[in-house]
C-alpha cells in the first residue's frame, strides 16, 4: 500500500512577521510614553544598485511603522576606503544611533569585511562584525544575524523539534550559513553543513529533519532531496527570468515536507522584523533601558 501524502503547511512567514512587529511596536509606544527617545538604525548605502536602494527603502518603512528613526547615509558609488570609513567611525561615535549596517554588496574595490569590521559591536545589528560571529560562536549573548534568528523564529513557532534533530544546512556563508548551523547546534540539532563541494548532495540532504537551503541556486532542492516529514527552509532569492525564485521547487515538496517557507512572504519578511528587533536590543543594551 502507497504511503499517505504528508499534509505540508506552507508557513505564513509575513503572518509572524506583523505578529513581532505588533510587540515590537507595542514596546516601542512604552519606551517613548516614558519620556524616552525611539531607537534608531543608521542605514550605509554606497552606490546606486536598484536593488541595495529598494531593500533599503523597505527597512526605512519598517522601522518607521514600529516607531524607530532611521537614517541613510548615502555614498556615491566612487566613494573610497576611507569615505565610508570615516561615515561608519562618525555614526559609531554618535550617542543618538543604536544599530548601524552597512548594506551589502559594496561596489568593487571596497572591502566589505573590513568596512564592516569597523562598526562598533554594541551597534552591529547585522552581526556581522568579527566580535558578534566570536560571541555566537563561544555561545555568549549577542547580536545575531537576521536571516538565521528569524529562521530560528519561524521553526519555533512551527513547534518543529529540533534538540536530537539531524539538520542539513546547504550553503556556508558568513552572513546565513554559518550563524543558522550556529543556532541549530545549540538548540541540539546534529548539524551537517553542505556546500558547493558537498558529494553525494541529494542523500545528504535526504537525511535532514530540518532542512535550510541557503544556495542562490534556483530549484536546486527538488522532491528527491526531502524526507518525509522534514522541515524545509528556503532562503535563496534569485530572479529567473525576472521572477524571484527560491532554492527550493515549493511545489515538489508538497506532500513529502512537513512545513516549508515560501520564496516570497517566507524567510524575507523575518528578516527584516528581526532587524528591528535586534536594533531594539542594542538600544536596550546601550541605554539600560
Ligand atoms: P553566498 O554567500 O553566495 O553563499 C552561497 C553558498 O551556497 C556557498 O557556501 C556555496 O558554497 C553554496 N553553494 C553554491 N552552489 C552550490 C551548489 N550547487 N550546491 C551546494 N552548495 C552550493 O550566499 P548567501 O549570502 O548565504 O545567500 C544565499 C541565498 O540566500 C541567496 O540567494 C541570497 O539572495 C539569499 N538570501 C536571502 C535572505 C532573505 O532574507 N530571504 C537573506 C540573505 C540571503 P561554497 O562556499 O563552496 O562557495
Amino acid at each position: 500500500m502507497p504511503a499517505a501524502a504528508i499534509e505540508t503547511h506552507i508557513v505564513d512567514g509575513l503572518a509572524l512577521a506583523n505578529e513581532i512587529r505588533k510587540e515590537l511596536a507595542e514596546e516601542v509606544g512604552a519606551l517613548r510614553s516614558a519620556g524616552r527617545r525611539a531607537p534608531r538604525l543608521a542605514v550605509v548605502l554606497v552606490g546606486d544598485d536598484p536593488a541595495s536602494a529598494s531593500y533599503i527603502a523597505g527597512k526605512r518603512r519598517a522601522c518607521e511603522r514600529v516607531g524607530m528613526d532611521s537614517v541613510e547615509r548615502d555614498l556615491p558609488a566612487s566613494a573610497s576606503r576611507e569615505d565610508v570609513l570615516a561615515v561608519v567611525e562618525e555614526l559609531d561615535a554618535d550617542p543618538g544611533v543604536d544599530g548601524i549596517l552597512v548594506q551589502l554588496p559594496l561596489p568593487k574595490g571596497l572591502d566589505a569585511d573590513e568596512i564592516t569590521s569597523r562598526i562598533d559591536a554594541a551597534k552591529d545589528v547585522d552581526g556581522l562584525t568579527p566580535h558578534s560571529a566570536g560571541r555566537l560562536l563561544l555561545g555568549l549573548p549577542g547580536l545575531v544575524p537576521c536571516t538565521p534568528l528569524g529562521i530560528m523564529k519561524i521553526l519555533e513557532r512551527y513547534a518543529v523539534p529540533l534538540a536530537g534533530a539531524h539538520a542539513v544546512v546547504i550553503g556556508r556563508s558568513n552572513i546565513v550559513g554559518k550563524p543558522i548551523s550556529l543556532l541549530l547546534q545549540r538548540a541540539n540539532a546534529t548539524v551537517t553543513m553542505c556546500h558547493s563541494r558537498t558529494r553525494d548532495l541529494r542523500d545528504v540532504c535526504r537525511q535532514a529533519d530540518v532542512l535550510v537551503a541557503a544556495v542562490g541556486v534556483p530549484r536546486l532542492v527538488q522532491a528527491d532531496f526531502v524526507k518525509p516529514g522534514a522541515a524545509v527552509i528556503d532562503v535563496g532569492v534569485s530572479l529567473v527570468n525576472g521572477v524571484l525564485t527560491g532554492d527550493v521547487d515549493t511545489e515538489a515538496v508538497q506532500g513529502i515536507a512537513r512545513i516549508v517557507t515560501p520564496h516570497r512572504r517566507g524567510v524575507g519578511p523575518m528578516t527584516i522584523t528581526m532587524l528591528l528587533q535586534n536594533t531594539l536590543q542594542a538600544y536596550r543594551q546601550r541605554s539600560g533601558a
